[in-house]
């Protein structure tokens, strides 16, 4: 069974007595393991499908499968559940507390989950994206590139199988851009599925597969051929 099942998901927004189409009907498979780039125009979808496929929304008709669960039949508690256990996110503006340390930071998602804080797992999370020695900083202390690596470490904490990022490195300079895909490329060669929404073709190329949106649907399907690693700057 794939990780992600899609089949003929369509989502409208209603504005008052208008519907927005913003998916027009996508089908499309992801297997564990994979590192796959959302590319498409301002507009296309990219949002609305990564929230529907971070059981964050629910589509207006369509299937959604993730891990042999039908996510698309589910309430919002049930939505919340398979959420937090399957899946990790990290966002364009990085989304930290300002007053909170980057280990209470990361300890967050273990409390949403209503799991015991487990400080070891949250300091192991932050050594895996290079933080190991900025655990007391707050964000303001911390560089934009760090403040995104303890988002990361924030997404890793419940382990989930899944890491999804919505233009992960859209408010970062290139060369910090890279070190955040380099962070990705290695929780991918461990094992992660790795889903992230790009407009620069640089950063997807560092995926495995490239999703092509226009006006709510899926346009291109592409394995990426000659795949860039990033090599990350060596620190601490
Ligand atoms: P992208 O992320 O590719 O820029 P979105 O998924 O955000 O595209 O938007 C797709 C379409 O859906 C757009 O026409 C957008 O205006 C519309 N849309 C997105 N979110 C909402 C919302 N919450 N309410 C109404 N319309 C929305
Ligand atoms: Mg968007």
């Amino acid at each position: 069974m794939s990780l992600i099942l899609v089949r003929d998901l369509k989502k409208s927004y209603k504005i008052g007595s208008m519907e927005v189409p913003a998916l027009n009907g996508v089908s499309f498979i992801i297997e564990e393991g994979e590192f796959v780039a959302i590319m498409g125009p301002s507009g296309s979808g990219k949002s609305t499908l990564m929230n529907l496929l971070g059981c964050l929304d629910r589509p207006t008709s369509g299937t959604y499968v993730l891990d042999s669960e039908d996510a698309s039949k589910m309430n919002d508690s049930a939505r919340a559940a398979i959420r937090n256990r399957k899946i990790g996110f990290v966002f364009q503006s990085f989304n930290l507390l300002p007053r909170m340390s980057a280990l209470k930071n990361t300890l967050l998602p273990m409390m949403y989950a209503n799991r015991r804080k487990d400080t070891a797992m949250a300091k192991d999370a932050l050594n895996r994206v290079g933080l190991g020695k900025r655990i007391n900083h707050t964000p303001m202390q911390l560089s934009g590139g760090e403040q995104q690596r303890v988002a990361i470490a924030r997404a890793l904490v419940n382990d989930p199988p899944l890491i999804f990022g919505d233009e992960p490195t859209g408010n970062l300079d290139t060369a910090t851009g890279t070190e955040i895909m380099s962070i990705f490329q290695k929780l991918n060669d461990a094992g992660k599925t790795v889903i992230i929404v790009t407009h620069e073709p640089e950063i997807a190329q560092h995926a495995k597969r490239i999703l092509r949106f226009r006006d709510g649907l899926l346009e291109s399907d592409e394995l990426v051929e000659n795949r860039l690693t990033a090599v990350p700057k060596p620190r601490e």
